[in-house]
């Protein structure tokens, strides 16, 4: 059986156990059996880490000192990369990823991010020259710089852990801030190995924390809540996004937060791969836990049989093809905890109730294993008004909401809380491309585009956040602008 290395905390430059010695174990998702053991962090942990980071800032040279950042979180980049099969272990047996998905979404992905990040920063605008203007009888240079944030809170979700810990914790350091990250609690592997490896690299003490515990919210109450804390970047649910930006309001933090979607795929009419751009919309990918991905196909109503043929025979071709960890070939395991798996079927039986016709899947798959399987599961006759269309699943659920013409699919695109990503498929990329621009999210995919990389940002609209992670904006998310001006002598 595998057993991951135990998860530590890691403050002030210390790798530790949670004061008072407290444990929890790690489920596997794959087994529902324990996988490793991880510190039971306490408020006192917590205090520690916030007072480590605070002083870090305001006592060290890590906030000015740009080459010795940079040359630390490249040091501390080769020793990920040292580190890529541990670190597919853990995508394995903490988030559930096949092995299918591990080198793509949760390992490869993430790594190339981080490189993405050290190639963008140079192009920081660290200063901004506003030239002069005259005032009170003297002419003013004006010139902005920018200055990292300070503190700042990193909030994880676990479904790509790797991923959205790189895409907070290496932007925040190269823009000059010292971190504090908060992982989630079902995987604190993938936390803690950013404080072994920042140990290993000579980080300063103070600069980077890692905290975790089996509490779900105690961390993150007391982060979000700390004067001492600048900025909380967060990544996971509109619900408790909405409760970060309510707790930071008390001391007006800033509040970065990438939160839930419920993306749509438009195919056209004219779609010359037609077949093709709606059976690939199959939701199994790491069974549907992404938060960008497309859950909503929109299909014109004069192809809807043909959509809907298609798609029984692509979930029939996917078949029984997943949930066995070893199985290199599998892209879709189990979903990553009880709780979650019973919410997902929730969904499902929501859908039937709602008058939904399933089309494929809808069960638990004990047969699986002992862990959390939902089977690959896809609802037609959905209108966007149903449950099953505007909340967010996150499993391996699809809907397909017939639309009648262009007017129609931006329509039942935009009707949504969410705003995060989506897609438009056509044989005239100019007719995609004008109904993208309608679509008011983040980031919209032409006919296939890839329109997330760690070289470009990537966020949400309405309920799906705000602000952008990754790109250059990714790291001046962690800056603020001072302006400063001085007089350089009588105007003319
Ligand atoms: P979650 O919101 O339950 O938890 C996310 C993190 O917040 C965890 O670390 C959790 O411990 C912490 N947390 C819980 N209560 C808190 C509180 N009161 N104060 C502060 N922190 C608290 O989300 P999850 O279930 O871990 O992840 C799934 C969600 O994440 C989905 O909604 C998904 O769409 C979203 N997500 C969004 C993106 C994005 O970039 N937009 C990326 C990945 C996941």
């Amino acid at each position: 059986m595998t057993r991951l290395p135990d998860a530590k905390l890691y403050i002030d430059g210390q790798l530790r156990d949670a004061a008072g010695g407290r444990s929890y174990d790690v489920i596997s998702p794959w087994t529902g059996e324990p996988v490793g053991k991880a510190a039971d962090g306490t408020a006192a942990d917590v205090e520690a880490a916030i007072a480590a980071a605070r002083r870090a800032f305001d006592t060290t040279d890590w906030s000015t000192n740009t080459a010795k950042r940079v040359e630390l979180v490249k040091k501390l980049r080769e020793l990920f990369e040292q580190n890529r099969d541990r670190l597919a272990d853990l995508a394995v047996h903490e988030a559930g990823a096949a092995q299918g998905a591990v080198f793509r979404a949760h390992v490869n992905m993430a790594l190339d991010g981080w490189d993405d990040y050290i190639a963008v920063f140079p192009k920081v605008e660290w200063e901004k020259d506003y030239g002069t203007k005259p005032a009170f009888g003297f002419n003013h240079k004006r010139i902005a710089v920018r200055e990292p944030v300070g503190v700042v809170a990193a909030i994880t979700p676990w479904n790509v852990p790797l991923y959205v810990n790189i895409g907070k914790v290496v932007a925040a350091l190269l823009a000059g801030c010292t971190v504090i990250l908060k992982p989630a609690p079902n995987t604190p592997g993938m936390g803690a190995i950013f404080g072994e490896l920042a140990d290993k690299a000579g980080f300063p003490a103070g600069v980077l924390n890692v905290v975790f515990g089996s509490d779900p919210a105690e961390a993150g109450e007391i982060l979000t809540g700390d004067p001492r804390v600048d900025l909380v970047s967060f990544t996971g649910s509109t619900g408790v996004g909405k409760r970060i930006m309510e707790r930071g309001a008390a001391t007006l933090k800033r509040v970065f937060l990438e939160l839930g979607g419920k993306s749509v795929k438009i195919v056209l009419d004219d779609d010359p791969n037609f077949a093709m751009s709606v059976a690939t919309t199959i939701l199994v990918f790491h069974a549907g836990q992404g938060c960008a991905v497309q859950s909503r196909l929109l299909v014109p109503r004069s192809r809807y049989e043909e959509a809907k043929a298609i798609l029984k025979q692509a979930y029939a071709g996917f078949g029984d093809n997943w949930g066995d960890a070893s199985n290199p070939e599998h892209i879709m395991g189990p979903v990553i905890s009880k709780k979650q798996m019973e919410r997902v079927l929730g969904y499902i039986e929501l859908g039937k109730q709602e008058g939904a016709t399933l089309l494929h899947g809808g069960r638990a798959r004990p047969d699986k294993g002992g862990g959390f399987f939902v089977e690959p599961t896809v609802f037609v006759d959905v209108s966007n008004d149903m449950r099953i269309a505007q909340e967010e699943i996150f499993g391996p659920v699809l809907v397909v909401i017939p639309f009648e013409d262009d007017d129609d699919a931006v329509r039942i695109a935009n009707e949504s809380q969410y705003g995060l990503s989506g897609g438009v498929n056509s044989g005239d990329p100019e007719r995609a491309q004008r109904i993208a621009r309608r679509i008011r999210t983040g980031s919209v995919s032409v006919n296939n585009g890839m329109c997330i990389a760690g070289d470009i940002p990537f966020g949400g609209y309405k309920a799906s956040g705000i602000g952008r992670e990754w790109g250059v904006e990714g790291i001046e998310e962690y800056t603020e602008i001072k302006m400063l001006a001085w007089p350089t002598g009588q105007a003319a």
